[in-house]
């Protein structure tokens, strides 16, 4: 097992070139005494749409460490893979997230069913656990449904760790499970069964992705209840604390957020709460580069803002498809985008009023950004032209992808 750090971000990068701006961020933070591991992380769903292969991000991540001097510890991780996708990733990976939310709801054999309700027939009751006011509940009837909708799933995580462990040869690697693309969010309760049938597997894993009560859509705020979200994430720690005393599951075992860039209104909840249990934290902030990317091309102005404007232009026909794969994670309502003739009469400060992630201007559009946000494809299509202007206007993206990381995400949550 390769052991995780305390505290780590996971930084994706579709187009695998702003690694270094993104450790820069991590290495300012590190000056300031933030400890924290930057873990770049690609699905094979991105892979597939920009056409880049595993290998790639390995990489980038090399060369960036290398390029800034980081000796602190990162990590690679194979983003969202299944039994499907996972072989061109376990080479170049050293982090995997092994992703079974779409096994979720399938029945496991009647002898693996009965033989987890009766091993773990205890936890039918009340716990009052450390540090949470309202203790967490689970029922026989609980019990059973979470088994029905977990137990071969868990297994399925099992499979896909067991066939890693084997094709690795004793390389170390870290392991996250995740079941946030679910349609329901899981409860502390299920969590907990989650975590034994985790156990039961003998999969290490160190950082766990429910799926949170509340909307986490793509790039932009939290939308829910936050009073529910604080209780929620208040008893999934103390029920993570309580799984590995219980399970005997690694030490370090956190939770991980997923589509958690832009997050704003939940950082001060998560911040306090990771405090008061003395929790760690895996924040996934994915494509927020991508936008930053995106904005600093339109602030370049001139050739940069055309690209901008062309991938919007491009992008608007093919909403359908583009969202299509990121449907669970963005609420977009394409009637009420602004048309293309629209955003070809904008100004760069217009394009970015609109993009830029500020809610208190009255120009800010979250349905713009959202589209955006699953438009990459478009920029991947351009080839040569869109990789040209990243690299002409690289000082003004490279300090955005910074300053983006650095102020509106690690401060808040980490400083
Ligand atoms: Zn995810």
């Amino acid at each position: 097992m390769k052991s995780l750090p305390r505290f780590t971000l996971g930084t994706g990068d579709r187009f695998t070139q702003e690694g270094e701006a993104q450790l820069s961020a991590i290495q300012a933070a590190a000056d300031r005494g933030i400890a924290l591991s930057p873990v770049w992380n690609k699905s094979n769903r991105e892979h597939t749409i920009v056409g880049t292969k595993p290998q790639s991000l390995r990489n980038e991540a090399d060369a960036a460490v290398q390029a800034l001097g980081w000796s602190g510890a990162y990590f690679v991780d194979a983003d969202h893979i299944n039994l499907t996708t996972v072989d061109s990733f376990i080479e170049c990976s050293d982090f995997f997230t092994l992703d079974v939310a779409d096994y979720t709801g399938k029945a496991a054999s009647p002898e693996a069913r009965a033989a987890f309700l009766a091993k773990h027939a205890s936890l039918i009751g009340t716990h009052p656990l450390p540090l949470l006011d309202t203790p967490v509940t689970i029922t026989k009837e609980d019990m059973e449904r979470t088994a029905d909708n977990f137990l071969w799933a868990m297994q399925e995580a099992g499979r896909i760790y067991r066939h890693i462990a084997a094709k690795k040869d004793r390389a170390p690697f870290a392991v996250e499970v995740s079941v946030d693309e679910t349609d329901t969010p899981q409860t502390p309760g299920e969590l907990l069964l989650i975590l034994a049938m985790i156990a039961d597997e003998g999969i290490p894993a160190q950082t766990i992705a429910p799926k949170f009560t509340g909307r986490f859509n793509k790039g932009v705020d939290y939308v829910g209840n936050l009073e529910n979200f604080e209780r929620e994430f208040d008893a999934d720690l103390a029920v993570i604390a309580y799984a590995v005393r219980t399970f005997g599951l690694p030490a370090n075992l956190k939770i991980s957020v997923h589509s958690g860039s832009d997050k704003f209104s939940l950082y001060p909840v998560i911040r306090r709460l990771v405090a008061k249990h003395a929790a760690g934290l895996h924040l996934k902030t994915a494509g927020t580069t991508w936008l930053e990317e995106v904005a600093g091309l339109a602030q370049a102005d001139g050739s940069g803002l055309d690209i901008a404007k062309d991938i919007y232009a491009a992008a608007l026909p093919r909403a359908e498809e583009l969202i299509k794969p990121y449907a669970p994670v963005v609420d977009i309502h394409v009637p009420s985008l602004p048309s293309a003739e629209t955003v070809r009469r904008w100004t760069s400060s217009q394009f970015l009023a609109a993009l830029d992630h500020n809610q208190s201007c009255p120009d800010y559009n979250p349905q713009f950004r959202q589209f955006l946000h699953v438009a990459f494809k478009i920029a991947a299509e351009m080839g040569p032209r869109f990789a040209d202007a990243l690299r002409e206007h690289r000082d003004v993206i490279a300090r955005r992808v910074r300053d983006n990381l650095l102020k509106k995400h690690i401060e808040p949550l980490f400083a």
